[in-house]
């Protein structure tokens, strides 16, 4: 199976922008950044989807979303606000096929998105 994209950035094979990691995820600055802060949260596993997540992900599912609290904290988003977003499948605009959270703030958002 060749690596996901989001695998060879975790790999440093891709270059980009971490702002935290850990022994589980990820997470560095989206190259086509939708607001001022944008940032992409990853697993380390490869999961391609949400929609693929196992009960034994349960863990790991709860702490990526903690950390993404931490770090908008961290990034100075708290008291704005942000918003945190998982595309999954075609409808939803997935194009990436290794799960992932959007981490979005520094401006005002719409809803409901489009
Ligand atoms: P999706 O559309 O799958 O929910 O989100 C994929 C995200 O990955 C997009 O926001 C896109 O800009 C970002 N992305 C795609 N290729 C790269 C890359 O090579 N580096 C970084 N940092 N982000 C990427």
């Amino acid at each position: 199976m060749s690596q996901t994209l989001f695998e060879r950035i975790v790999a440093r094979e891709i270059p980009a922008t971490i702002v935290f990691e850990d022994d589980r995820i990820v997470a560095f600055r989206d190259i086509n950044p939708k607001a001022p802060t944008h940032v992409l949260i990853v697993p380390r596993k490869p999961i391609p989807r949400l929609a693929d997540a196992q009960p034994q992900d349960h863990a790991m599912l709860g702490h990526l979303l903690l950390k993404a609290a931490e770090i908008a904290r961290q990034l100075g988003l708290d008291a704005t606000g942000y918003r945190l977003v998982i595309n999954n499948g075609p409808d939803a605009g997935e194009s990436v096929p290794h799960l992932h959270c959007h981490l979005l703030g520094g401006r005002p958002m719409a809803w409901p998105p489009g």
